[in-house]
């Protein structure tokens, strides 16, 4: 099977577990783990943050910063099809108990952006009454790169206009950074200066960087010292966790530099999918490693035609309307074509049918 479905696909190669079995390990916990705390001192100055912490996933990365930045009833605003209201099972509302705004952004930005305007469109349709009626706006959640909206990039300028905004309307900003070196490879603009922009952030090393655990989440010496006490309160402090953390470094010293092949990858299956009868690329050519694209109107279902690339022994998920292709470690260039071959014979299928 060819795994285009998700770059968490992604399964540890012999060198990687070899760095895995190595580990010199602690008790985490306690803060006694060697591994863990290297890790911690690399990602801190990766992310350019006096301070990190090691937890289980990205979804809990999302979850302590959310309590961290917030009272019950506060509001977050996030745009609005964000893995952080769309994908992590409500875990906002049901630990922080706050309220979601979502941001709608305007059709000329790309896809899963907004623009100061579109913040304030959204910070205005909350405060509509004076306090004590309206709830408090609290935080801003940013997602880079932004997975529905096709693995976009923020533009720079836009990005520090509206986390200055955020900052002046009194709202915390965290960025979900869960493929933020995605994005630091493809607009040149390193993680530091992103997270430069926001008061925590976050990465992941089980989407592209392919750890099987871990996620780091970064910020002040206070906001990491509170943060710690949630992890342990969430049930996610850990015990010999340099076993997890050993493949994160390793990810580190050799899978960030190859996602440049993950990004020409996924412009190579853009520009052959763009050939196919019957088919759309959903957001243009991809900025990173993520591709949606969409059947037309006489064409089989997002659903049907994910189906049948499963049968032809290809991978892909369905999104709606949309079918999503991620391009990762695991997938080649040779792969790339098969996925081509299969989609397109897959389509023809389709149209034969009487
Ligand atoms: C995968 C993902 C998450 C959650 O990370 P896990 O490690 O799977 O919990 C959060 N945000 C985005 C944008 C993601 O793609």
């Amino acid at each position: 099977m060819i795994p285009l479905a998700s770059d968490t696909e992604t399964r540890p190669d012999a060198a990687m577990r070899a760095a895995i079995a190595a580990a010199e390990v602690g008790d985490e916990q306690r803060g006694e783990d060697p591994t863990v705390n290297r890790l911690l001192e690399r990602c801190a100055a990766l992310l350019g943050k006096p301070a990190a912490l090691f937890l289980p996933s990205g979804t809990m990365c999302n979850l302590v910063a959310i309590k961290l930045h917030t009272m019950p009833g506060d509001v977050v605003l996030a745009e609005g099809s964000s893995h952080v209201l769309r994908a992590e099972a409500g875990g906002a509302g049901l630990v922080a108990g706050t309220m979601t705004e979502p941001i709608t952004g305007s059709p000329d930005v790309p896809p899963g952006t907004f623009t100061v305007a579109d913040l304030e469109r959204a910070v205005e349709r909350i405060t509509i009454l004076p306090s004590p009626h309206g709830p408090p706006a609290r935080l801003l959640c940013i997602e880079q790169t932004h997975n529905l909206g096709g693995g976009t990039v923020w533009p720079y300028e836009t990005l520090a206009a509206v986390a200055g905004r955020a900052r002046e309307r009194g709202l915390a900003v965290h960025m979900d950074g869960a493929r933020l070196m995605n994005a630091a490879l493809a607009s040149g603009v390193a993680a530091a200066r992103w997270g430069a922009l926001v008061d925590t952030v976050w990465l992941d090393f089980t989407k592209g960087l392919g750890a099987p655990i871990g996620a780091v989440l970064a910020g002040s010496e206070a906001d990491i010292a509170r943060a710690r006490r949630l992890k342990h309160a969430f049930g996610g402090a850990m015990r010999q966790a340099g076993i997890a953390a050993a493949g994160c470094l390793y990810a580190l010293d050799e899978n960030i530099a190859r996602l440049a092949d993950d990004h020409a990858n996924a412009r190579r299956l853009a520009t052959g999918l763009a050939r196919i009868r019957g088919l759309r690329l959903s957001h243009g050519p991809p900025q990173t490693n993520i591709v949606f694209f969409e059947p037309g109107p006489d064409g089989p279902t997002a659903a049907q035609l994910v189906a049948s690339c499963r049968q032809r022994g290809l991978g892909l998920g369905a999104v709606g309307t949309r079918v999503r292709a991620v391009t990762h470690l695991d997938v080649s260039v040779e792969d790339i074509d098969r996925a081509l071959a299969i989609i397109a014979a897959a389509m023809a299928e389709r149209r034969d049918r009487p």
